[in-house]
């Protein structure tokens, strides 16, 4: 399988693994073969959480609320953040 990842000792971009991996397998730079990450690292650092899908909702609706009343004037008295 083929990924996107730097390799910091040779600076190369693509990184290798073995088709259908495992968690622990490796993956490697398709340059120097030097050791990057394992699949099962890469795989969680790269599929949203739930736990930050909860952030990010949680984030939006409050700067949404704030957006809201600072519209309805409800921090008129805040000035120097809502203007
Ligand atoms: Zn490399």
């Amino acid at each position: 399988m083929r990924y996107y990842l730097l390799c910091n000792r040779c600076g190369n971009t693509e990184a290798l693994s073995l088709n259908n991996c495992l968690e622990w397998d490796e993956i490697n730079c398709s340059e120097c073969g030097d050791f990057l990450d394992t699949c099962g690292h890469h795989a969680d650092l790269i599929a949203p959480s739930y736990r930050h899908q909860m952030f990010n909702r949680s984030k939006n609706l409050i700067i949404k609320m704030a957006y809201e009343r600072s519209q309805a004037g409800v921090y008129r008295h805040d000035s120097s953040t809502y203007q």
